[in-house]
């Protein structure tokens, strides 16, 4: 249970000028930008080893006009058009001011760690996730969240940051309604610490973990599976609620269409966008694919038994295995192939004629040059052509993009929209930047506001010590 505390502990065992409660992507960034501008900081998270939702994710982050997109030879990105893309897929229901908050730190955010911290940015581009005008998405070399996380604990470790585990907060002390004093941590042989702030990042994120604030806020996705960090409870929510801070699209959510079912491995969705489609048990297609995967875990859920088939063949195939989440689920045994429809139809349990009959459809499609009934468009030399290979997925929950509202500061505001002192929010603890649908949700909004608001709230929140 997570509470407010009106009295400042009699005890403070330990203080540090920037506190920051979680150690994922925003938490850690938010470490390292304190750290640099003199700050004492201590990171403060709740698992007996500093995980997160940040290694759980594919650790794709998408930022505009780098110098990493430059050596790659995308020099035609900019900020606008990031923006205007991420309102394009909000249908322009993402609060501007934080659009803009992200756009700006973002390349800053990763050319600083690149410079100060040496974590090294690829791009890819090979292929467009959905909505994306251009190849802006960043990964460390593994392409991985866990990759990811390494890199930055590893540069927090090197700079001495202090990231103490099994502690996990209970209770912000706050005096006077408005300053955060201290906060309470709960260690696993139940003691309680107290520790002193100047000021506090709540970089907690959201409420994925909490099945009740789902139920309560996005019931259209309390059925399905929830594929985030276990432990990111929405303890930021409600110490804000609480406090009386102003939240916003508390109903907003990144969901994702493929999660192999049930081995619960990710399938990227590069993938669909290579020509791969997803059929139902009855060897039917339901959807345009190409909207985007956030929604998909909706249409996914809706089919019968809540499953469906990825179909696609061996050259997608191909291509799938260089996602590190593809060779898992392949070796996990998730991946079925059939040399020809028949034996595919066969292994899956689809019926064959109405596999052949969307093969078909897609062909006929593409002769003519016009999109389908749900609005998605083929190209003749993306056609599916066997060997067929396939993989069973589900809809999930990844996590939430509302959350608490922040100023340009990444502080806290209240209803009235007045700033809290020194409480800051970053990253999923914090307003998104996809609205208030699952359908808002463009590839990358997770880590761009962990990175880019935790880069921010860690520099404004060095200035309180
Ligand atoms: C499968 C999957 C794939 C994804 N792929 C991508 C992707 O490619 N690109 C992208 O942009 N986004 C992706 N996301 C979303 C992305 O992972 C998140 O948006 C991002 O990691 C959020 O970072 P964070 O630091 O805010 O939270 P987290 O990384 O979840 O860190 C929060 C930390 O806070 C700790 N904590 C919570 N409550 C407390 C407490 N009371 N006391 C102490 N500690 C606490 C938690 O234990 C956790 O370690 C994906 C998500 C999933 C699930």
């Amino acid at each position: 249970m997570v509470g407010i505390s009106s009295e400042v502990p009699e005890r403070i065992d330990v203080s540090a000028d920037v506190v920051i409660i979680g150690a994922g992507a925003c938490g850690l960034v938010a470490a390292l930008r304190a750290q640099a501008e003199g700050a004492s900081v201590l990171v403060l998270e709740r698992d007996a080893a500093a995980t997160g939702s940040t290694s759980l994710s594919s650790g794709f982050v998408p930022a505009p006009a780098t110098r990493f997109q430059q050596a790659a030879g995308i020099s035609d990105d900019s900020r606008r058009l990031f923006a205007k893309d991420i309102f394009a897929k909000s249908a322009d229901s993402a609060q501007p001011a934080l659009v803009q908050l992200a756009v700006d730190n973002i390349a800053p955010a990763l050319e600083w760690l690149a410079d100060f911290h040496g974590i090294e940015w690829i791009v890819l581009d090979d292929f467009l996730y959905p909505g994306h005008s251009r190849h802006r998405m960043h990964a460390v070399p593994e392409k991985t969240g866990a990759g990811l996380q390494t890199a930055l604990l590893a540069a927090v470790q090197a700079v001495d940051v202090p990231v103490v585990t099994n502690a996990t907060v209970t209770d912000l002390c706050c005096s006077d309604g408005k300053r955060i004093d201290a906060v309470l941590v709960q260690r696993p042989d139940g003691q309680v610490e107290s520790v002193g702030c100047e000021a506090l990042i709540m970089a907690c994120n959201g409420y994925g973990g909490n099945a009740e604030l789902v139920a309560k806020y996005i019931p259209e996705i309390a059925a399905g599976q929830y594929f985030g960090h276990a432990g990111n409870t929405g303890d930021a929510l409600l110490w804000g609620e609480a406090l009386g801070a102003a939240s916003e699209h508390l109903s907003g959510y990144q969901g994702h269409g493929a999660v192999a079912h049930p081995h619960g491995i990710l399938i990227s969705w590069a993938l669909m966008m290579e020509g791969a489609v997803q059929v139902n048990m009855d060897g039917e297609r339901f959807s345009n694919e190409h909207a985007g995967y956030s929604e998909q875990a909706v249409k996914v859920l809706a089919q019968p038994g809540g499953v469906v088939w990825n179909l696609y063949d061996q050259r997608i195939h191909d291509f799938a295995l260089g996602f590190p989440d593809y060779q898992q689920a392949l070796k996990a045994g998730a991946i079925v192939s059939g040399e020809s429809l028949q034996q595919f139809s066969q292994k899956t349990s689809l019926p064959q004629d109405a596999l052949n009959d969307t093969l078909n459809a897609m062909a006929e499609r593409a002769a003519v040059g016009q999109s389908d009934a749900f609005g998605r468009t083929f190209s003749s030399d993306k056609l599916l052509s066997g060997p067929f290979y396939g993989v069973k997925v589900t809809g999930a929950l990844f996590h939430t993009q509302g959350g608490l509202m922040i100023d340009r500061h990444c502080r806290v505001i209240d209803e009235k929209g007045i700033a809290f002192e020194n409480l800051f929010a970053a990253g999923g603890a914090a307003c998104g930047v996809s609205g208030p649908d699952v359908s808002g949700y463009l590839s990358g909004n997770g880590l761009l506001t962990a990175i880019a608001f935790g880069y921010v709230a860690g520099h404004v929140a060095s200035l309180k010590s």
